[in-house]
């Protein structure tokens, strides 16, 4: 069975913008999200565009702040921690690559936790380890929030996780292994987590014993094809969390069409995470307004 990511991201976003009618129809103000943009990265500048048409589409405000590729990390510095005190903006994230004379982790780590909507502080990536209230990196929420909505348990499972990224492979192994009584707020279906989870990485030995025992296989490595039939049990739930361009091409990091008819349920690339990954971030966007405004 395809896991349709479009179709539920659409249902998602047709909830989210009842919710953010409500709260207008209450006199409220809507949400509203700030996203950083560094430099003329097509790619970037698409998924940006992506990002404000589906805040758009909810109700939720949303401004592109563009700077050129020359803003200095000093500035950059500084903007983050206007955004930081400026009371109108309930979330916001600055769109990743940085330049390279701008270290990642030195504007991550300025944005203040409660506005931090792409979950990638530090403070909130150590709060969901904790299983305490925080902000989770918008891939692992979708891609959680997609086997909840197709009512496919962890519990017991063994779930063997492809790539160890702060924003994909670490996150999502540390969520489906938690304890579901910590699950993080806003989240449905508190049956998930509970999984015994392994971590794979480009220097893991015999990946394909390893995935021959899991019961669910989450793929994030930026490799196409690099999960193939033979590494699956029959049975299996696939993630495909790649996106590779390919002959001009959008294909993930499964070999999807050998794959697929062994498995029990499969992610398509493109229509699959990706869709989840954008409305997880309204989602967040959302919880932010809601803790900033109570
Ligand atoms: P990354 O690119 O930072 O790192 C890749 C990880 O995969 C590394 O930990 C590496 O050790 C591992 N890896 C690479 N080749 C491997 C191999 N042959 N065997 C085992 N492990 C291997 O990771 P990322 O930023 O999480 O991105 C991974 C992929 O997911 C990329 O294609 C990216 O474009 C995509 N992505 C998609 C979404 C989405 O919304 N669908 C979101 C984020 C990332």
């Amino acid at each position: 069975m395809i896991l349709d990511g479009k179709k539920i991201a659409a249902t998602i976003r047709a909830e989210l913008r009842e919710q953010v009618g409500d709260l207008l129809s209450q006199g409220k103000r809507a949400p509203k999200l700030a996203i950083v943009l560094v430099g003329n990265n097509p790619a970037s500048e698409t998924y940006v565009n992506n990002k404000l048409k589906a805040c758009a589409e909810v109700g939720i405000e949303a401004v592109k702040l563009a700077y050129p590729a020359s803003i200095t990390e000093q500035t950059l510095l500084n903007e983050v921690h206007r955004l930081n005190s400026d009371e109108t903006i309930d979330g916001f994230i600055v769109q990743l690559p940085l330049p390279e004379h701008i270290t990642e982790t030195t504007i991550m780590s300025a944005i203040d936790r409660r506005k931090d909507v792409d979950g990638l502080t530090p403070e909130n990536v150590g709060r969901t380890v904790q299983g305490l209230p925080s902000l989770v990196s918008a891939t692992p929420r979708g891609i959680r929030e997609l086997l909840s909505r197709y009512g496919i348990q962890t519990e017991g499972k063994h779930v063997v996780v492809i790539g160890r990224s702060n924003i994909v492979g670490k996150p999502i192994a540390m969520l489906l292994m938690q304890r579901p009584y910590l699950s993080l707020p806003g989240m449905s279906a508190a049956s998930l987590g509970d999984a015994t989870v392994t971590i794979c990485h480009s220097k893991t030995r015999d990946l394909k014993s390893i995935c021959l025992t899991a019961d669910i296989i989450i793929v994030a490595a930026g490799s196409p094809g690099l999960l193939t039939a033979e590494m699956v049990k029959e049975g299996a739930t696939i993630i495909d969390v790649g996106i590779n361009r390919v002959d001009g091409k959008l294909v993930g990091d499964v070999d999807f069409e050998h794959v697929a008819p062994k498995a029990a349920y499969i992610t398509p690339v493109p229509g699959g995470v990706g869709p989840m990954t954008i409305v997880s971030l309204l989602q967040n966007t959302l919880q932010a307004y809601n803790e900033h405004t109570r």
